[in-house]
C-alpha cells in the first residue's frame, strides 16, 4: 500500500490555493488578497475602489474574513456584485480551503475582479496563499512608520503596498522616509501607493495598477 503524506498543512494549502487560481483563470477573474492590521482601511478601500471599477463596466465580487460579524459584508453589500463573509471564529487568517468553500457559492461568470479582504492581522495571512494573483499589504499613518520593519513578514510577498490615511501624515508626525528606508531592505519590487480612502487622493493610480495589472 502507498501511502501519500501531505507534509504539512502549508503543502496542503498550497496545492488548494492552486485549485482556486485555476477556477479563477478558467472564469478571466483576477483576484487580490488584502492583507493588513485591522483598521488600516481594507473595507474602506474595497468601498471606493469597487463602484470606480463599476463605473468602468467592471464587475467585483468580495471575500470578507473576520473572526465575527458580517459588518463589513454589510458595508460592501450594495456596492459589490456578490459578496461573502467568512467568520473564522477565532481564526487569524483565511486559507485556500476557506476561499474554496466561498468560491463554490460565488457565480465567476460576468466577474472581472475578486477581492479577498483577508482577517485583519500582520502575522500569519502573509504565509497563506488563496489562491490570488496579486497580494497587497496595507499600512496606514496611525500605526506608525516603523511597521513594515516591524512585520516585513507582511511585505515580503506584497504585490504592492498601500499607505492609507496621508491626510493624517502632518498632524501624527509620520515620518514617510522610514517607512522607504526599511522597504529597501524588505521589498524594492512592489509599487507604493500612497492615499488616501477618506479624501479620494491617490486613488486613481491605485486603480490603475489594478487595470494594467488585469489586463496584462
Ligand atoms: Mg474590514
Ligand atoms: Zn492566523
Amino acid at each position: 500500500m502507498k501511502i501519500n503524506v501531505v507534509k504539512n498543512v502549508l503543502e496542503a494549502n498550497d496545492a488548494l490555493a492552486a485549485e482556486n487560481r485555476e477556477k479563477l483563470d478558467a472564469a478571466g477573474v483576477w483576484c487580490v488578497n488584502i492583507t493588513s492590521a485591522p483598521g488600516s482601511g481594507k473595507t474602506s478601500l474595497l468601498e471606493k475602489t469597487i463602484p470606480a471599477l463599476a463605473a468602468k463596466g467592471l464587475a467585483s465580487a468580495v471575500i470578507v474574513g473576520d473572526l465575527q460579524t458580517t459588518r463589513d459584508a454589510e458595508r460592501l453589500g450594495n456596492l459589490a456584485a456578490q459578496v461573502t463573509q467568512i467568520n473564522t471564529e477565532g481564526g487569524c487568517h483565511l486559507t485556500a480551503s476557506q476561499v474554496a468553500a466561498a468560491l463554490a457559492g460565488l457565480d465567476l461568470k460576468g466577474l472581472e475582479y475578486l477581492f479577498i479582504e483577508n482577517v485583519g492581522n500582520m502575522v500569519c495571512p502573509a504565509g497563506f496563499d488563496l489562491g490570488e494573483h496579486a497580494r497587497v499589504a496595507m499600512l496606514s499613518t496611525p500605526e506608525g512608520d516603523d511597521k513594515a520593519a516591524k512585520y516585513n513578514t507582511l511585505f515580503l510577498p506584497a504585490d504592492a503596498i498601500v499607505l492609507n490615511k496621508i491626510e493624517l501624515i502632518e498632524a501624527l508626525g509620520y515620518d514617510k522616509s522610514r517607512l522607504y528606508d526599511d522597504l529597501k531592505k524588505i521589498n524594492t519590487a512592489a509599487p507604493v501607493f500612497e492615499l488616501s480612502c477618506r479624501t479620494g487622493e491617490g486613488l486613481e493610480t491605485w486603480l490603475a495598477w489594478l487595470g494594467a495589472k488585469r489586463t496584462r
